[in-house]
């Protein structure tokens, strides 16, 4: 089955995985590499995690693959690494048709738009990676496309200007977002599905390593599997960084094999520590927690604060932060809980005004 990528997509794997501030924001935007593409799973039987989302898909491919029909179109969103790209090539893969990926700044004008589509054969699928990002002059065209299969293009420009009809085949088109409130509700409405893919929880995440490490030959035990998943946050794309990294550290200062005390060591050389923030993570909580009272502050200030930007603040970051309840959402801005004080070593406002501990 081809498998064919138009555009380029940031992720995977890198070889030997950069320390530092932005440890987790470089894991998850390092380039492809062919050693994760590797570790992807084909079919939804190696998919582990995100249960309901794999049910609503499965209904959806066994009910498409029974009418002969093209897969209704699909919108995945959530956190980058967690499996949204793996899970368009396996529906490929089920559906055993054609992938192609592109991603949404990718697509400049309505031609590029028509190029890709009239490429497609009948039942391919188009998987938009960022499609928040499209341009909008582009997105009007999308309509259309996903519900009539038709395109109609302006070509040429003043008195010559026409407009002209490209059928193109049934295709279904995968978005994959980690910003879904960033979607227009005209786009928003032309998927059938709309999906969200949580972080993995600890056991699964597990599960997840053991799999990636034994199809890598790294040798590790399940004290070692057990320590990467906790510091993973519950990220595979992130686990298989560190993986990478600790089976390095493994050769170089230990005696090959991944264990516990190895991974915890590893990690540590790395600043991630054993509830999985990195150091961009901290810095963020301690900006907030010394600059600005434990805020409301808005993100951008923070970015400025920190010399991130936001949108990867927002993208990366600022879920995890929130879900493990570091950080809490306000219109006013972001607030820092206790228990974000805490992970920087300061006493919550309000016990004695964010002091050390
Ligand atoms: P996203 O598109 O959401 O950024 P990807 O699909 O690129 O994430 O996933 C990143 C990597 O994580 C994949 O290459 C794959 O190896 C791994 N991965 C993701 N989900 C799973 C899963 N459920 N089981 C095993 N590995 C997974």
């Amino acid at each position: 089955m081809p498998q064919s990528p138009i555009g380029n997509r940031p992720s995977e794997i890198g070889a030997s995985a950069p320390k530092g501030l932005g440890f987790i924001s470089s894991a998850l935007a390092a380039p492809v590499s062919p050693a994760e593409a590797a570790l992807r799973p084909l079919s939804f039987a190696d998919f582990t995690g995100q249960l309901k989302t794999v049910e609503r898909l499965q209904v959806m491919v066994g009910a498409a693959k029974k009418r002969g029909e093209a897969l209704n179109h699909i919108l995945l969103s959530g956190p980058p690494g967690l499996g949204k790209t793996t899970l368009a090539f396996i529906l490929g893969h089920e559906l055993g048709k054609a992938v192609r990926v592109t991603s949404g700044p990718v697509i400049e004008k309505a031609g590029d738009l028509a190029g890709l589509l009239t490429n497609l054969e009948e039942g391919d699928i188009l998987f938009i990676d960022e499609i928040h990002r499209i341009p909008k002059t582009v997105e009007e065209y999308l309509y259309s496309a996903m519900e009539d299969f038709r395109l109609d293009i302006m070509i040429d420009q003043g008195p010559n200007a026409r407009s002209v009809r490209l059928s193109i085949p049934r295709f279904t088109l995968i978005g994959a977002t980690t910003r879904s409130g960033l979607l227009t509700a005209p786009l928003r409405s032309r998927f059938t599905l709309q999906t969200r893919l949580d972080y993995y929880d600890r056991p699964t995440l597990e599960g997840i390593v053991r799999r990636s490490c034994g199809l890598l030959n790294v040798a590790i035990d399940d004290t070692g599997a057990a320590e990467i998943a906790t510091r993973a946050r519950g990220t595979p794309r992130v686990a298989n960084n560190l993986i990478n990294f600790c089976r390095d550290f493994a050769q170089e200062r230990a005696k090959g094999k991944i264990t516990q005390p190895v991974a915890a060591a590893a990690l540590e050389l790395l600043e991630i520590d054993a509830a999985g923030l990195d150091e961009m993570d901290k810095r963020m909580l301690r900006v907030m927690a010394e600059n600005y009272r434990g805020g409301p502050v808005g993100m951008s200030t923070i970015a400025v604060a920190v010399g991130e930007e936001a949108e990867t603040l927002e993208e990366v970051h600022e879920p995890f932060l929130i879900q493990e309840g570091y950080l809490q959402r306000t219109p006013q801005g972001r607030v820092l809980t206790a228990k974000g004080y805490v992970a920087v070593g300061l006493k919550p406002l309000g016990s004695e005004q964010g002091s050390l501990l």
